[in-house]
């Protein structure tokens, strides 16, 4: 069913084994549009001879994998990002460019290009043909999704597309392997350098110029005896639903909900397990040791610390899980379309939807997740404004202070009591404080023109099990890497600074420690807020990750015996003020409190600047509204406010 024509590389596909080590790498670039199937032959290319990466000094992510031709040659894979044009307008196609002309560092110049269509969407995928096969790199033109355009009743003639491209064109099923052969057979033509570009027939356009690029496309389908495939019946019919202005709102909505709840209520028993797992692990190495320093090292600072984040992969990987499957299977781009509408009141894209959405869960999978949005203006505002959504780390901090200092009352009958309901005010905030930063940013220094919503509405497909598997390899290869580094330098760091200086030989008393010093020195800057040097420190080692406020508080009034007599509620409750406790609650709610976000703000921005930027914004928020919150409180304005 696939067809390959003027392949120079099958005519030496039967040449003798060439020893490996004589060789150069041979590099060959994988480029297409976006969604015509990269990623799929990618890794049906590489397996999992893979590896993620980005590109130096972009947000753009690379990745590189190992694929073996039949003659034994290895070839070195560069899966370029989703381009319709080699103009430079974004970075995605600045990087393309750059990897394509040998201008990336550390990118060897690709010997050969494969280039990937669609071949059910060929009218507007070949435009980008003409700036490809301008380079007079030798070529392969993949005409992917084979099995689609029979199914739906398409043609092409690859033979007559061939020669008027002048570059070999093979019709293959990247999804279902069908052809695939095709493209081993062009890499060892390219390796053995026997595969030359052929002169078009058709005049290439001027690159710069699209509308002409079109144009010539059109020419070459018309010429190829294109003809593409009927729409399928059951895409136009659940677009009929799903785009519907009210019951694809209605859809929609339930989607979200669904969603955000399983995160939770799916990753909770996984989470616990985790936790549970960490904590007898550890425990089994407390019980295994000698005691010593080393041990407390080990326990407290690397198990506990590094294993307080690992807790998180379940929800992480939940969260990648459905967003993968919302997204293969079309979905995603039909929930992006009815948001555009409500998030451009904010200034926003409808693609900044998912991100903030799953910012509910953890700001990093949600930075992460920017990637989708094209717009560089419109993707940094989202991750910009993504840490002031509730993340589930504020949870524990939220609950211990509301249940030590928010008395149960009815607020709403049985239906809300006054704790709930300020934990809702608190999610409330966050919203708020996030949206009007979004507007604030999109009518100052991130102003951009509204682009139109350009989202190509892709088939529905059931998303392959394949995709989805190796989306959460690579995000937990991503996230463990990271537990790996960063999260525990910090623990380690963290453990030093409770630890030292010694004296006589032993761990001092925590006031004492460096953490102690640390807490007293910035006592009186949060004095104003209504915090001691106590709650100094905790805001200080949960800079970490916002939960470790939790434990360290415990841990310092341990140290202190008022822990075991009153237990960690009471002893809050006498270490703060009512003032001061509605303040850490607003701290928390604004401050970015979290190593990771910032470590990965600045790595998808490429650079220190904006996440500097952002936590500065946000601490000085955090600042001032607690400060003005203590203060509101302290004057019994609201006890005034609740007598009357
Ligand atoms: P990329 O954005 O170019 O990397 O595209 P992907 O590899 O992610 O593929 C986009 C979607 O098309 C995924 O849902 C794939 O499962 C699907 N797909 C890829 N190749 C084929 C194919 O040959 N036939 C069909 N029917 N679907 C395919």
């Amino acid at each position: 069913m696939s067809d390959c024509h003027g392949c120079a590389g099958c005519a030496v596909a039967a040449g003798p084994p060439r020893s490996r080590k004589a060789l150069p790498p041979h590099v060959v670039a994988i480029i297409g549009p976006p969604n015509s199937g990269k990623s799929t032959l990618f890794n049906r290319l590489t397996g999992l001879r893979q590896k993620v990466a980005n590109f130096p000094g972009v947000t753009v992510e690379q990745r590189i994998g190992r694929a073996r031709t039949k003659t034994d040659r290895e070839v070195i894979m560069v899966d370029l990002p989703g381009v319709y044009s080699l103009s430079p307008r974004s970075e995605d196609e600045q990087v393309t460019r750059d990897v394509l002309a040998g201008q990336m560092k550390g990118i060897p110049k690709p010997d050969a290009v494969l280039l990937i269509l669609d071949c059910t969407n060929l009218g507007r995928h070949l435009v980008l043909a003409a700036p490809i096969l301008s380079l007079k790199l030798p070529t392969l033109v993949i005409l992917n999704m084979a099995d689609d355009l029979h199914s739906r009743g398409g043609k092409v003639d690859t033979a007559e597309l061939a020669s008027e491209l002048g570059a070999p064109v093979a019709l293959i099923s990247a999804a279902k392997g069908d052809g695939v052969e095709k493209v081993f057979q062009f890499m060892e033509g390219t390796a053995a350098g026997t595969t030359s570009l052929a002169a078009p027939k058709v005049e290439l356009p001027v690159l710069q110029d699209i509308p002409r690029c079109r144009q010539w496309a059109h020419q070459v389908g018309t010429g190829a005896a294109y003809q593409a495939p009927a729409p399928p019946l059951w895409t136009r019919r659940l677009d009929a639903v799903f785009l519907h202005p009210i019951a694809g709102l209605a859809i929609f909505v339930v989607v979200v909900a669904g969603v955000f709840q399983t995160i939770f209520s799916l990753a909770k028993p996984l989470m616990d397990g985790l936790q549970a797992m960490i904590q007898v692990s550890g425990q089994w190495i407390t019980d295994t040791m000698p005691p010593s320093v080393f041990r407390s090292l080990l326990v407290d600072g690397v198990w506990h610390g590094v294993g307080s984040v690992i807790v998180f992969l379940p929800q992480i990987l939940l969260l990648f899980l459905f967003i993968g499957i919302l997204e293969d299977s079309g979905y995603l781009a039909r929930a992006a379309l009815i948001a555009d509408r409500t998030m451009a009141k904010f200034g926003l894209q409808g693609k900044s939807f998912i991100p903030l959405l799953s910012a509910y869960a953890c700001a990093v999978p949600a930075i992460m997740a920017t990637r989708t949005i094209e717009s560089k203006r419109d993707r940094l505002a989202t991750i910009l404004i993504a840490p002031l959504m509730t993340c589930s780390a504020r949870l524990p901090v939220y609950t211990l202070i509301i249940a030590a200092f928010i008395p149960e009352h009815h607020l709403l009958g049985p239906l809300l009591g006054t704790q709930a309901g300020a934990l809702l005010g608190l999610y409330v905030l966050g919203f708020v404080a996030a949206i009007g930063t979004a507007r604030l940013l999109k009518s100052s220094i991130l102003k951009s023109e509204r682009t139109p919503f350009m989202l190509e509405m892709p088939p529905y497909r059931m998303p392959t099990l394949r995709s989805l598997g190796l989306r959460l390899y690579d995000r937990s290869k991503i996230f463990l890497r990271r537990a790996g580094t960063v999260i525990l330098l910090v623990a380690v760091v963290l453990w030093l600074m409770l630890h030292l200086p010694l004296q006589n030989g032993k761990a001092p008393a925590i006031g004492d420690s460096f953490a102690g010093m640390i807490g007293h020195s910035v006592e009186p800057v949060i004095k104003p807020l209504g915090f001691n040097w106590k709650i100094g420190i905790g805001l200080i080692s949960s800079l970490a990750a916002r939960e470790v406020i939790v434990g360290t508080l415990g841990t310092i009034y341990s140290v202190e015996g008022t822990e075991e007599s009153a237990g960690l509620r009471q002893a809050l409750q006498s270490e703060l003020t009512p003032g001061g406790a509605v303040a850490l609650l607003i701290f928390f709610a604004f401050a970015m409190q979290c190593m990771s976000t910032i470590a990965v703000v600045r790595r998808e921005t490429g650079g220190w600047k904006w996440p500097a930027a952002q936590f500065a914004y946000m601490t000085a928020l955090a600042y001032v509204c607690a400060l003005i919150t203590n203060e509101v409180v302290r004057s019994g304005v609201l006890t005034i406010a609740a007598r009357l």
